[in-house]
């Protein structure tokens, strides 16, 4: 008896991931936004729709003005804006020590000159205001619990093999698993980078006192401990720390965190309470060497992490959304295939320069604040007193951190 015949489904574009890239990324092409509107297959492992809506992912985003940008864009702002805190002031201390006993080293307070750089709100507010504007988009197919098993590329198209038999194809495949791509192994493309050694607690707390809306870091040779304001009498935290003392924490009750929590923080919020979950990252950098490979692009998290002290991973991975999306909508406009080489260099070329640079810069200040070396302890107090002392330096350095700076595709223009 003959096999039967295998189904093919046919796409414009398909996403391999359905974490806030690949997401936003299926927006971009297939929603509102879209110039013109693509056919658009997502496919996860897990389920988007049940991921975003159950809160599962507990860390908080700082979004700058360029991300929120492609958020109004792509339809899914007003879903967020009530969980959104401004970021009207940052410091930044030498976080060894009492909290009492920490002198702010550089602050950043917005006025009118200078308009705050970025928003906070929740990861799990982020993941669903996206779900809810895919589920606007009748363009855009999202199939959860899926797995690919193999992924061919030939014929002027990207084929997708699951574990059902099925068979998707479209000219053009983009890779947006995370950190452990499936999609960057299967085309063999290497990664430089290395374990940070550290892990990162994160996790949102409500305190009795307002936070005013200031966000603060404090660095130490351990790790970063960032808090981060959220709307209303509420923090989201990143706890650096080494991996031991993360187990430690994380094996706590609620009781004992929260009492670990505060000695950590100090007592000028008030009370602190543990408000969820609690959950673990081990921190890594890593840069796929290409972002490109046949029919297929990798964004966000599949293509390069960073570590999370200046809070841009993410919005780093909406760049790559915003300017592939820019570099996909030309080719479909003009009738040109939009999986081609010379589409796929376009993006590569693009985004090269600002990876590299946001990489550098961000190795440049682990290296000056995750470090116990007297020497570079001694600049970093000094440096940032410097800084502080300069108002057209942390113009500039705002202005920077508000992401509008570079050649900025449509979506982060504010158009
Ligand atoms: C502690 C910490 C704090 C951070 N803080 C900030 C911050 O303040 N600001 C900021 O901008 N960024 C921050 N980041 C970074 C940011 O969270 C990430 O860059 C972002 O979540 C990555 O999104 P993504 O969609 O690329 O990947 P992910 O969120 O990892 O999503 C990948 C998706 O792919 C799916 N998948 C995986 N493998 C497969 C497969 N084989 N087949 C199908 N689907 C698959 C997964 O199920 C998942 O849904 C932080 C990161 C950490 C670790």
């Amino acid at each position: 008896m003959s096999e039967p015949p295998v189904a093919f489904e046919t796409y414009d574009v398909m996403i391999v991931g359905g974490g806030p890239n690949g997401l936003a990324m299926a927006l971009a092409l297939g929603g509102k936004a879209a110039q013109p509107k693509a056919k658009v297959l997502v496919v996860d492992t897990r389920d988007p729709r049940g991921f975003a809506a159950a809160g599962n992912d507990t860390r908080g985003s700082a979004l700058t003005v360029a991300t929120q940008n492609v958020f109004r864009a792509l339809g899914c702002w007003d879903d967020l804006q009530p969980h959104v805190a401004e970021m009207r002031d940052i410091i930044v201390t030498d976080g060894t020590g009492r909290h009492e006993d920490r002198p702010a080293l550089l602050s950043f307070a917005a006025d009118a000159v200078r308009p705050s750089a970025a928003v906070i709100t929740e990861n799990c507010h982020i993941n669903a205001a996206l779900m809810a504007a895919v589920d606007r988009a009748p363009e855009i197919v999202v199939r959860g619990g899926v797995t690919v098993t193999d992924i061919l590329t030939d014929k002027g198209q990207a084929q997708l093999r699951f574990a059902d038999g099925t068979v998707a194809r479209a000219p053009l495949l983009v890779g947006a698993d995370g950190r452990n791509s499936f999609v960057r192994q299967h085309l063999g493309i290497a990664v430089d980078g290395h374990a940070d050694g550290q892990t990162a607690l994160t996790f949102s707390i409500a305190h009795d006192l307002p936070h005013g809306n200031r966000a603060e870091e404090h660095f130490s040779p351990q790790g970063v401990f960032a808090l981060l304001p959220l709307p209303g009498n509420r923090s989201s935290i990143v706890w650096g720390t080494t991996p031991d003392h993360a187990e430690q924490l994380m094996a706590m009750d609620k009781d004992a965190f929260e009492a670990a929590l505060t000695e950590r923080v100090g007592r000028h919020l008030g009370t602190l309470r543990l408000d969820g979950k609690r959950q673990a990252y081990p921190l890594k950098r890593q840069v796929a060497q290409t972002i490109v490979g046949p029919r297929t692009a990798l964004i966000g998290d599949a293509a390069h992490i960073i570590h999370p002290l200046a809070g841009l991973g993410l919005n780093l991975g909406f760049k790559d959304v915003a300017t592939l999306a820019d570099c996909v909508s030309e080719a479909l406009r003009r009738g040109e295939d939009h999986g081609s080489v010379q589409v796929l260099d376009r993006y590569a070329t693009w985004r090269r320069f600002d990876i590299v640079t946001t990489i550098a810069a961000m190795e440049g200040m682990s290296a000056l604040f995750v470090n116990d070396w007297p020497v570079l302890a001694f600049l970093r107090r000094t440096g940032l007193r410097l800084v502080d002392k300069m108002p057209s330096l942390k113009s500039s350095l705002m202005t920077e951190a508000a992401g509008m700076t570079g050649t900025l595709p449509r979506l982060m223009r504010g158009m």
